[in-house]
């Protein structure tokens, strides 16, 4: 199967540390996240210099707790050509948050992270794809553009349930206001195969993960990656207690996502890899510049690498 030439592929990060992850909240509540280790600085240039690598431009949604402390990767991500929006502040699910935390939560970010790049903040994730009616009313008023926060896996109580859903502009999807760049999953038959990327990037073999984008890129709508600069980090604390579902989400394949992402660009180099404003408004962009070179090593993951693994902790509970 071959895909139509310069296809677009939709590249979102949720830019946020290893120890906010849902999966390890059991280990990690948020009043315990100062006293952890930060690694995403070092694990987002490592994607950065991927990126620049395979001339991939991508979406950013950052964390406002991580933004708060890294200020300078989030001008740098800027900088080097790439979308800034908002994943929130605090990472917690929106189901979770006290009434009007949302409100608080988008208006403090957006304002966060334009403060930073003095560019607007036009798109919001929600942490988990908990997407909730009251966020997709909430975001036109507070001058967001769009959302990319829908994952029809139903299976993940994680994920919200919105219907009404009408098709808009370039094949996204739209309710009331606002643009949903949603994820999208592979259908084979009447079942949904999780496919947007995150742990199931990493749990299925690179060939057929490939394939399947392929099969999605024939249908007439945006297909949206996602990925996390932790996912980079095969050396991040192991953590123990939470469950062995949540450790095999976790941990499935870490030490190869730096090979799976490269194989990934390069056996789809066809396709035109862009952030999700550039696809809602300059849809024919130039083509990905052709790369042979599988295996690259870009000067953050050298120094990774050289300094060895890192102190390993134990999360008993
Ligand atoms: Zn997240």
């Amino acid at each position: 199967m071959r895909t139509e030439m310069h296809k677009p592929i939709i590249m979102t990060v949720d830019l946020e540390d290893w120890f906010q992850v849902e999966n390890l909240r059991s280990a990690y509540p948020h009043d315990s996240w100062n006293s952890c280790d930060l690694h995403v600085p070092l694990n987002t240039h490592v994607l950065l210099d991927i990126f620049d690598h395979y001339g991939v431009h991508a979406t950013f949604f950052v964390l406002g707790w991580v933004a708060e402390r890294c200020r300078g990767l989030v001008r740098e991500i800027h900088t080097r050509g790439h979308e800034i929006a908002s994943h929130g502040y605090s990472h917690r699910l929106l189901f979770d948050l006290p009434k009007g935390q949302l409100e608080r939560e988008l208006r403090t970010s957006k304002s966060l992270l334009e403060d930073i790049t003095g560019a607007p903040v036009r798109g919001f994730r929600a942490p988990g794809f908990s997407v909730t009616d009251e966020l997709l009313e909430l975001l036109p008023d507070l001058g967001y553009e769009y959302d990319s926060s829908y994952n029809n896996i139903f299976l993940n109580k994680r994920c919200g349930k919105i219907d009404g859903w009408r098709v808009g502009p370039n094949g996204a999807l739209t309710k009331g206001k606002i643009v949903e760049l949603s994820i999208r999953n592979l259908k084979i038959g009447p079942f949904t195969i999780p496919w947007g990327g995150g742990g199931y990037f990493r749990l299925f073999p690179p060939a057929l993960f490939k394939r399947g984008v392929e099969r999605i890129l024939l249908e007439e709508a945006p297909y949206v990656f996602y990925m996390h600069p932790w996912e980079l980090d095969s050396v991040q604390p192991r953590t123990r207690g939470i469950g062995r579902l949540n450790g095999f989400r976790h941990y499935v394949h870490l030490s190869d996502t730096f090979h799976r992402i490269n194989y990934f660009f390069s056996g789809l180099k066809d396709c035109s890899f862009m952030g999700c404003h550039r696809y809602l408004h300059q849809p024919s962009v130039t083509p990905l510049p052709l790369q042979t070179a599988h295996t690259i090593k870009p000067a953050a993951f050298r120094e990774m690498e050289d300094a060895g693994p890192m102190e390993q902790h134990e999360i008993h509970g």
